[in-house]
């Protein structure tokens, strides 16, 4: 039987990894908030192939560092398709470089987007989950969170205590048939890892054991599973989608 329909939101849509999470869940027959902060074109065309497919969607411009744009979009999103049951934070981005370059603004960006977008979206999305007794927080780290990187202090530690949020959060909210959980990427086929030369895409791949990078797609797999309802005893895991690099 298929699962009920739900309120979805993912951050950070437009793009990538969150993308192809919102198609899914738009797949599923959820109704979804696409989420973006500079590229509309690229929401409204999720929004479209949701459409297309049968599927309800909209598209809301936030930045995820901004508390007050964030606010406007979960009541946007409330009067548009009911207070958010699915929160997919996956919005991010990186800044990289050595500590003893990194500027305090490199730090702030990260950290802000990240990590503090992420405890505001639980922090809006949690009082109508508690209400209707049903929820599921599906945040979106990095191995890197995991096992750090060499000019990624910022990234790594925001992603980090990303792990650290969904442990908390899990045991605060067990009870109420909320799940939360993460799920830390690899290196994953998206504009972020388009940019990287030949050279460094021949070094990655000689750390990962499946010899390739990931799919937005096989992220948005396990995202899809994290949100279903036979998923309702898997809480507070970090579920790394990565081909074995951090084994
Ligand atoms: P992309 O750069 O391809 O896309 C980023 C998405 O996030 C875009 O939709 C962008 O929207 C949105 N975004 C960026 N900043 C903000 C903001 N301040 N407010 C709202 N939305 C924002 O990223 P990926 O798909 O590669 O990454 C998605 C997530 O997965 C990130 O959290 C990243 O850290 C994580 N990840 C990615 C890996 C990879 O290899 N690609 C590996 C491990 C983790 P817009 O363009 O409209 O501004």
């Amino acid at each position: 039987m298929p699962d009920t329909p739900r309120s979805a939101l993912v951050t950070g849509a437009s793009r990538g990894i969150g993308r192809a999470i919102a198609l899914r869940l738009g797949a599923a027959g959820h109704r979804v908030v696409v989420n973006y902060n500079s590229h509309p074109k690229d929401a409204d065309e999720v929004v479209t192939a949701i459409r297309k497919n049968g599927g309800a969607a909209i598209a809301l411009k936030a930045n995820v560092a901004v508390k007050g744009e964030l606010e406007a979009m979960f009541k946007a999103a409330e009067d548009a398709h009911g207070p958010v049951e699915i929160l997919i934070n996956n919005a991010g981005i990186i800044r990289d470089t050595l500590l003893i370059r990194m500027k305090d603004e490199d730090w702030d960006a990260v950290i802000n987007t990240n990590l503090k977008g992420t405890y505001w979206c639980c922090k809006l999305a949690v009082p109508g989950m508690l209400k209707g007794r049903w929820g599921r927080i599906i945040n979106i780290s990095s191995v890197v969170g995991l096992r750090g990187n060499v000019g990624q202090a910022n990234y790594s530690a925001s992603k980090g205590a990303i792990h650290s949020l969904t442990y908390s959060l899990a045991k605060e909210l067990a009870t109420r048939s909320i799940t939360v959980n993460t799920i830390a990427p690899g290196y994953v086929e998206t504009a972020t890892v388009d940019v990287l030369s030949p050279q460094l895409k021949a070094k990655i791949l000689t750390w990962v054991p499946m010899g390739r990078f990931g799919t937005p797609d096989e992220v948005a797999s396990a995202a899809d599973f994290l949100a279903r309802e036979e998923a309702r005893y898997i809480t507070g895991v970090v579920l790394r989608v990565d081909g074995g690099m951090a084994i």
